[in-house]
């Protein structure tokens, strides 16, 4: 093959350029969050605004534009799954969704969010939903006209959908959640009338250990902490990285709660192995990130819960876990251990939720956004309409806003489909996960032996060592030789609940 143009060259120094500044945004991010002493928020704030605007200003330049134009005779050449080819493609995406927002939008934005999050603290301290209101009324206003802008023909919450996950759109979302509510409700129906002991993981583990815990469990699924991340504590746990050798993940422990730390680290390391999983050709590359929040979400997932909730997992872990807590673990066996950590309870709270309700948690959030939306119910309406979900789905409600509407930070930063990405990473890392077992039929029972190598190996191959290459659509296509499907998924949990259930 002939060496690219030197346009192709002159381009990816400008994306270059403009990786580099996201990265350097996230670590000003990761140390507010982990490291930064509360009087630094302001100089903060201000730092963060001018990395981003300066990012606008380079994703905008009209050089970009000039050499994306220069470039289209290249790119029909090459094949479609080239580096180059995708390169050119993706580039001239970012590019056109930079150029459509203009400036004064991009500040609104700015403004609403910082004025949302504000409001959205405000309103918690005093669990009253409209001191909220107003800024999420101004949230969804902005969140719409950007959409507008990006794509004007379009329906606002199909352009929102399809930025976050690229090729979706609300109705496709819609379905799948459908499908998922069917089977799923009446099966959390089922399993409410049962009970199954969790007392083991509510006893008292010291802080110190379950750290220790944390950073063995995370290293022995395969995320590397010795050269290439480490681990911190902060209050919402979160992945960052700035470059494929250097990942940050978080975790924030509970000495009376052990899922809270466990998964919460086994969640983020997910996401980690998916950053670590970036093969140096995508280094410093525009293609350099995952695929969308959808199939980021997939890693996460997947070490979490068809990982770390398997029986495999902790017939490996459990003699590691007794030697660390002998007390607290004396007289429970391995299998009331597996049972505990897969208990299903309809709960208020999305993050604390267990591996089928969660789902429902998104569900509401999405079919409450849709309605928004469509007009059929006003931003002063939702917290009733949120109470009514709660009730009608899970069978409970909340006492109070602030373990209801005002629970997740999102809205207080934008408004639309601001959730959706988690339950589309439940349902398509199931689709993964069995791709993989074709693979290595043995795969659960190397997990008893510690063994995750296999695994990692085929997601590195099969997902992460494409970066932003292909939309998630295709990037399933590809790595299963199927389309998305709740199939795998549906079936996965019927037979994990009458696994743990007397169903
Ligand atoms: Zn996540």
């Amino acid at each position: 093959m002939s060496s690219p143009p030197q346009q192709y060259c002159r381009l990816t120094e400008l994306l270059g350029e403009i990786v580099d500044l996201n990265n350097l945004a996230a670590i000003a991010y990761w140390d507010r969050q982990t490291y930064m002493p509360s009087g630094g928020a302001s100089a903060r704030k201000q730092q963060l605004t001018t990395l981003s605007s300066l990012t606008h200003k380079k994703m905008t330049d009209p050089t970009i534009g000039e050499l994306l134009e220069q470039l289209t005779d290249y790119e029909d050449s090459l094949p479609y799954d080239s580096h180059e080819a995708a390169t050119i493609r993706v580039a001239r995406r970012d590019y056109r969704q930079a150029k459509r927002i203009p400036p004064e939008l991009v500040a609104q934005r700015s403004e609403a969010s910082a004025e949302g999050l504000q409001a959205w603290l405000q309103a918690r301290e005093e669990a009253d939903f409209s001191v909220f209101l107003p800024a999420l009324r101004r949230n969804y206003d902005v969140t719409r006209r950007i959409a507008q802008a990006l794509k004007p023909d379009w329906d606002p919450l199909d352009t929102l959908i399809d930025r976050r996950e690229p090729g979706f759109t609300a109705s496709e979302v819609g379905d799948i959640f459908s499908q998922l509510k069917e089977e799923l409700l009446p099966l959390i129906d089922a399993v409410s009338q049962q009970a199954v002991d969790d007392s083991v993981l509510h006893q008292h583990y010291p802080e110190q250990l379950q750290w220790e815990n944390t950073l063995d469990a995370v290293s022995s699924i395969g995320f590397d902490l010795e050269q290439r991340g480490r681990q911190d504590r902060s209050v919402h746990p979160f992945t960052t990285s700035f470059s494929p050798d250097d990942v940050r993940i978080t975790t924030r422990v509970r000495e009376n709660d052990f899922s809270a730390a466990f998964f919460a680290s086994l969640h983020e390391a997910g996401h980690g192995t998916y950053e670590q999983g970036l093969t140096d050709e995508l280094c410093r590359s525009i293609l350099g990130q995952g695929a969308s929040g959808g199939m980021h979400e997939s890693q996460s997932r997947l070490w979490e819960n068809l990982v770390g909730r398997s029986r495999q997992f902790w017939h490996f872990f459990y003699p590691r876990l007794q030697k660390r807590f002998s007390s607290q673990t004396d007289g429970v066996s391995v299998e009331d251990f597996y049972r505990a950590v897969n208990r299903v309870q309809p709960s208020l709270i999305r993050v604390e939720a267990d591996e089928v309700t969660y789902n429902l948690h998104i569900i509401i959030r999405f079919e409450l956004e849709n309605a928004v939306y469509s007009g059929e119910l006003s931003p002063a309406d939702l917290e009733a309409a949120w109470n009514d979900k709660y009730s009608d789905y899970l069978g409970i409600t909340p006492s109070d806003p602030v373990q209801g509407i005002l629970q997740d930070i999102h809205w207080s930063g934008g408004f639309g489909a601001s959730f959706v990405s988690y339950t589309l990473g439940n349902v398509i890392s199931v689709q993964l996960f069995e791709a993989a077992q074709r693979e290595y039929p043995d795969l659960l029972q190397q997990f008893e032996r510690g063994d995750f190598c296999s695994l990692l190996k085929w997601m590195q191959t099969n997902v992460h060592a494409h970066g932003r290459k292909f939309k998630p659509k295709e990037l399933i296509r590809r790595a299963t030789g199927q389309d998305l499907s709740t199939v795998p998924y549906l079936n996965y949990i019927r037979s994990k609940i009458s696994d743990v259930y007397d169903l």
